[in-house]
């Protein structure tokens, strides 16, 4: 049964807005393949949510910051499926971290899962869509970060930034083949990223106060926005940036 569904690929789908992303997939009739870092086993509580709403998903373990690991990924996903129809690069860390106190292992590590990573599934996705001839979806989750500055972001807002400027690059190089590229661009949504700093007294409320609608967003949020982009509909859109931070970013212009 499943084998008859489009394939989509979550990267880092164990929790927060990649498990969104998976169910929501899952919902639209996707088989989903939802990317972990190895080492922190099974995602059970994605698996096992996709399959209480009568979808299909399966792991698909990888550290998406070493590349052997994601071509390995790859390599069973072509053995396995031999297509894939969307790619969301979500993974991403974001060590809350003062300028001074960034090391050179913080930014590599940083810049390997959130940007390498997301370079090099998008390489082995665009493979395998086109030789297939599959008009797919590429989707990066990016962040507002990448637009205006975070006092303890100075290492991540680069690899936001980044991924902007390489989905714009692919949109050019994969038109051609029907494959849309696209950014979003996530204001400050309640996962457990920033559950600590969201704990902190004062913290909640200036964010929420920081936004036109006056509350923080849910993973649903960013969800809802790649199920768009997955559309049929939405193949006019590629190489775009979408903001869903409601509103925050326009409010400080
Ligand atoms: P999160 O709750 O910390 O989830 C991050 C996910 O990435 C987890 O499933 C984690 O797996 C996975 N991951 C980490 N390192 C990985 C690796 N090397 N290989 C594969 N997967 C890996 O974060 P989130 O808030 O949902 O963030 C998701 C994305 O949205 C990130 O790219 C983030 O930068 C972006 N974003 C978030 C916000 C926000 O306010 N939350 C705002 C803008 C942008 P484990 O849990 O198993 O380690």
């Amino acid at each position: 049964m499943s084998l008859n569904r489009k394939i989509a690929l979550v990267t880092g789908a164990s929790r927060g807005i990649g498990a969104a992303i998976a169910r929501r997939l899952s919902a639209d009739g996707y088989h989903v393949l939802v990317n972990h870092p190895p080492s922190e086993g099974t995602p059970t509580e994605t698996l096992a949510a996709v399959k209480s709403q009568g979808g299909v998903a399966e792991a698909a373990p990888a550290d998406v910051g070493r590349i052997e690991s994601v071509r390995a990924m790859f390599s069973q996903i072509r053995e396995k499926y031999g297509r894939l129809d969307a790619l969301v690069n979500n993974a991403g860390i974001c060590p809350f971290l003062e300028w001074d106190a960034i090391a050179e292992s913080d930014w590599d590590r940083t810049h390997a899962i959130n940007l390498k990573g997301a370079f090099f599934c998008t390489q082995e996705a665009a493979r395998i869509m086109v030789a297939n001839k599959t008009p797919g979806r590429i989707i990066c989750i990016s962040s507002i970060s990448a637009l205006k500055g975070g006092s303890v972001q100075a290492h991540y807002c680069p690899t936001k930034g980044g991924l902007i400027s390489m989905m714009a690059a692919f949109a050019v190089c994969l038109g051609p083949s029907g494959i849309t590229c696209n950014s979003i661009l996530p204001g400050t949504i309640e996962t457990p990223m920033n559950v600590d700093f969201l704990a902190t007294a004062g913290n909640r409320e200036s964010l929420e106060k920081a936004t036109c609608v006056g509350f923080l967003g849910q993973p649903k949020d960013v969800a809802g926005a790649v199920a768009f982009l997955c559309q049929p509909e939405a193949r006019y859109i590629t190489g775009a940036s979408l903001l869903v931070d409601g509103g925050e970013y326009i409010k400080h212009l």
